[in-house]
């Protein structure tokens, strides 16, 4: 029997200072009804328990981790950082150093504002969004979640998700009626709303690859007409690339469709694994910005130069030439494997992916769009979930979240991993 007891004796104590025990919900392995595992340390595509116990890591930080753990490069640079200081809370050169990696690669953002989470991200450019219209509605679709913001706690995917609520407590009536639900990949429900609300809305936001609520992937029509119809009513499209964006292709999921949106939004990767956010758009549309213009926002640590440091030194590397190919065909080699077997077993399971994302479906489709199409039974993922852990294999502690494959898993370990998930899946439709 494998020792927990080093995590079960910290989740004793954690439990008593923080809700939860923890300080972001998914983390409490609540919907996987386990304890925690307290993470002690990370190297490549691995991490080890206190209790000293090694796994594959297919969380990667819930995506950050675009190069694995403890990447030499990124170590470096933050080191290299360090030494002069943690913050000044004044402009250094390498902010300048990282806008220089992103601007030119990503044609449809002339201005950047650095944040210090995905959330404030969100947050900052949808007042921009409001700022620049004059217009207080919003556009968002059902299962897409855009961190904590509370205009878009309502009926979103992760956490909430996971802790089977769609909208958060706390979240005022006022502002839950400025924000528009719609259904994904719905072009008639779109276009019916905006025909009844067009002069009152100022953006509209989705994922373009919704990755929160498990991987539902939207037709690239869809995602057209939605750019067609924003642009023709005055609407800003809002993309949040927080999870797609350096992850599918250096320029997200914009690039990969080849659709533009007006606003963007960033997060995870773009820090090497430290607290990073950033939004974007044209010069015009940020000009609003404090203290060019009339929308404020603003961050004691926003452009940090540890954080700087580790998004310039990640961001150069996925620059390089065939990066995103490498991590696909990776991606390709350990997805292809799990789903030939689960196919070849007449398993109703199907590893959805994207780029290096995949996620786990239960409904027997190969591909969905839209969040009530999601099995909403996850004890099949509780048991995969249990099963992996118990072989070394570590999966981020919910069914509706998606799974992250980094440079640093190699073919070996990809290999053994697909192996102990074939096995995990014997265990749940077999026994
Ligand atoms: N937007 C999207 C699409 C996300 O996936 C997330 C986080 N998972 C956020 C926003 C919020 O980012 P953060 O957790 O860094 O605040």
């Amino acid at each position: 029997m494998i020792s927990r007891s080093q995590s079960e004796a910290l989740f004793e104590k954690s439990k008593t200072y923080f809700p939860g025990g923890v300080n972001s919900p998914v983390r409490a392995f609540k919907s996987v009804e386990g304890t925690p595992l307290f993470i002690k340390r990370g190297d490549g595509a691995n991490i080890w328990d206190e209790d000293s116990n090694q796994f594959i890591d297919f969380c990667c930080s819930w995506g950050p981790l675009i190069l694995g753990h403890n990447n030499q490069k990124v170590y470096e640079s933050i080191v290299a950082a360090l030494q002069n200081g943690a913050s000044f809370g004044a402009p250094t050169r390498l902010e300048n150093q990282l806008a220089e990696l992103i601007l030119p690669r990503i044609p449809f953002v002339e201005k950047l504002r650095f944040v210090s989470s995905g959330t404030e991200a969100v947050m900052s450019a949808l007042r921009l969004a409001r700022g620049y219209t004059g217009k207080n509605k919003i556009i968002k679709f059902e299962g897409c979640y855009h961190g904590h913001v509370d205009a878009l706690l309502v009926k979103a995917g992760s956490g909430l998700a996971t802790l089977g609520t769609s909208s958060s407590a706390g979240v005022t009536e006022s502002l839950a009626n400025d924000t528009i639900v719609l259904p994904l990949n719905d072009v008639e429900a779109l276009k019916a709303c905006i025909v009844e609300y067009k002069d009152e809305i100022a953006c509209a936001i989705i994922e373009p690859i919704p990755a929160n609520n498990g991987l539902l992937l939207q037709e690239k029509t869809f995602l057209l007409v939605l750019r067609e119809l924003c642009t023709e009513n005055g609407i800003l499209l809002f993309f949040d690339e927080v999870i797609s964006g350096f992850r599918v292709s250096f320029g997200g999921a914009a690039a990969y469709y080849g659709i533009y949106p007006d606003i963007v939004s960033y997060g995870k990767i773009i820090g090497g694994g430290l607290p990073v956010g950033a939004y974007g758009a044209s010069n015009e549309i940020m000009a609003m910005i404090a203290p060019d213009g009339p929308v404020y926002q603003a961050g004691t640590l926003s452009g940090n130069p540890v954080a700087m440091a580790a998004g310039i030194a990640q961001l150069s590397v996925c620059a390089e030439p065939d990066f995103y190919a490498k991590l696909e065909e990776k991606t390709q080699f350990f997805v292809q494997r799990i789903n030939k077997y689960a196919n070849s077993k007449n398993y109703p399971f199907e590893l959805v992916t994207i780029g290096s994302i995949f996620w786990l479906s239960f409904n027997g489709k190969k591909r969905i769009a839209n969040a009530d199409e999601i099995n909403p039974d996850m004890t099949s993922f509780k048991i995969v979930h249990r099963e992996l852990l118990n072989r070394g294999v570590y999966l981020g502690p919910s069914g509706y979240e998606v799974g992250f494959i980094s440079q640093a898993h190699e073919f070996e370990s990809l290999e053994t991993a697909a192996n102990k998930f074939c096995e995990a899946l014997d265990v749940v439709f077999e026994s």
